[in-house]
């Protein structure tokens, strides 16, 4: 619920209220209904509208897979979602200008879809309210932390709330702030981060045919071009464009005419769903791989960009952190009944432990990715040649890809 100020001591205070954050704080609170734990969530921004606007062409999308669409489940929010989220029941992997093309679909993996597109500001809503009205989370917005040092306990905070500052005991921090954390750099954690001199143009475009549920993935010369499944908008077919682009590219196609960014559009991914009608408002954000030095410290465990922002290449970064936010309720839980402090680094260590393999799998394999189909050099275009025909004739390569790209790999 909404506080006005913080008071005290709490079990686990949570920096940022974003997707990352809000998913830890309302997983954590449903898995120990009954236990009387005091959570407070701090968030910078204002809390979301209660009521989700319409969708519209300006919107933000994230492509969620089968396995974070049953955590959401589990969290109780799915229900909520489920209106707002588009199935994806076919991928279609292609390389322009080159032979080769691959299909993963739903039938041949067993699950109702691939995955699912959910508009951010649907995303953000949903969390949002849940934080609202969970009568075990006190949520403070907006605020933000003027200070935090380690004490025996845990950790002590300044909470600032407009012109007051508000001190604050957790016995663990849940650092949940995102990509630009300067509290990082407060606590001297740093980042080991490798910019990929690309951008990622986002837009919302109108199509002349339905997209049928595919998502399509194309490769192109600069770097990959995503379309994502959108509901119909006033009798539009839309989809959700996330496009690699250069940096001059980026500053060129934001400011570029519409009719002319269309043409451009065109040429890259073909006519695939016929004319391209509409572009809406275009975003661009710098890609980079940033992964933290520490992700754990006594009293303070990191979640989300702030540990690790990947290449959107394969729409792998919040559906990563969702796993982490299960493995860390899951550890807190059952340190929780045997009476350990959540901020006892024995348990941290644990959570860091059962998530190792999936953060360096699913790390390496968009980096690699993002090297292989970023680049037009021989030798990488006979290698994706290479794993997109293995793709095609190796259908047990293609399942567990798929397994892995919809969050359901062995042991989740
Ligand atoms: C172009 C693009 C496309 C993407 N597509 C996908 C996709 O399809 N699928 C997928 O899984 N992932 C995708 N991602 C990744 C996904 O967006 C991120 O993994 C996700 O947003 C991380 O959420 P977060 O909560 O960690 O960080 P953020 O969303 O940055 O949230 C951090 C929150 O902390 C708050 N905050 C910051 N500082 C403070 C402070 N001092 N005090 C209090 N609050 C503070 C901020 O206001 C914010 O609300 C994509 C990313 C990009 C860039």
């Amino acid at each position: 619920m909404l506080v006005q100020k913080p008071a005290g001591k709490y079990d686990v205070v949570v920096i940022g209220g974003g997707m990352v954050g809000a998913s830890f704080a309302c997983e954590l609170v449903r898995t120990n209904e009954g236990r009387e734990l005091r959570i407070l969530v701090v968030e910078a921004n204002k809390p979301h509208a209660t009521a989700v606007s319409d969708p519209g062409f300006d919107a933000r999308t994230t492509a969620l897979s089968f396995g974070s669409r049953q955590i959401f489940e589990r969290m109780g929010l799915w229900s909520d979602l489920q209106e707002f989220a588009t199935p994806i029941a076919t991928i279609q992997i292609t390389d322009k200008g080159h032979f080769g093309s691959t299909q993963i679909d739903r039938e041949e993996q067993e699950v109702e879809a691939l995955g699912y597109v959910v508009e951010n500001q649907a995303l953000g809503t949903c969390l949002s309210r849940a934080l609202e009205i969970a009568a075990g989370i006190e949520f403070l917005c907006p605020a933000t932390i003027a200070s935090i040092s380690p004490t025996p306990a845990g950790m002590a905070l300044d909470v600032q709330l407009q012109e007051e500052i508000h001190p604050v005991a957790a016995r663990l921090v849940v650092l949940a702030d995102g990509g630009k954390s300067p509290i990082c750099r407060q606590l001297g954690i740093g980042h080991t981060t490798k910019q990929y001199e690309q951008y990622a143009l986002i837009a919302n475009i109108a199509f002349e045919k339905a997209h049928q549920h595919i998502a399509f993935e194309r490769f192109t010369d600069t770097g990959p071009l995503a379309v994502l499944p959108l509901p119909d908008l006033e009798r539009q077919h839309r989809g959700s464009l996330v496009w690699t682009v250069t940096a001059q590219q980026a500053q060129d196609y934001q400011s570029m005419s519409e009719p002319e960014l269309l043409k451009r559009l065109m040429e890259r991914f073909g006519n695939r769903l016929g004319q391209i009608q509409h572009i809406g408002a275009r975003f661009c954000y710098p890609l980079s791989l940033s992964v933290a030095n520490e992700q754990i410290r006594p009293g303070l465990v990191l979640l989300g960009n702030v540990a690790h922002t990947l290449h959107p290449v394969a729409g792998q970064g919040l559906n990563l952190a969702l796993r982490d936010v299960q493995a860390l309720v899951r550890i807190l839980t059952e340190a929780l009944a045997r009476e350990l402090s959540p901020g006892d680094m024995t348990v941290l260590q644990r959570y860091l432990e059962s998530q190792q393999a999936d953060q360096e799998r699913v790390i390496s394999f968009t980096d690699w990715a993002s090297r292989l189909f970023s680049t037009n050099r021989q030798m990488p275009i006979m290698a994706r040649k290479a794993g997109l025909l293995a793709f095609t004739l190796l259908p047990p390569l293609r399942r567990e890809f798929a397994r892995h790209a919809m969050g359901l790999a062995a042991g989740r």
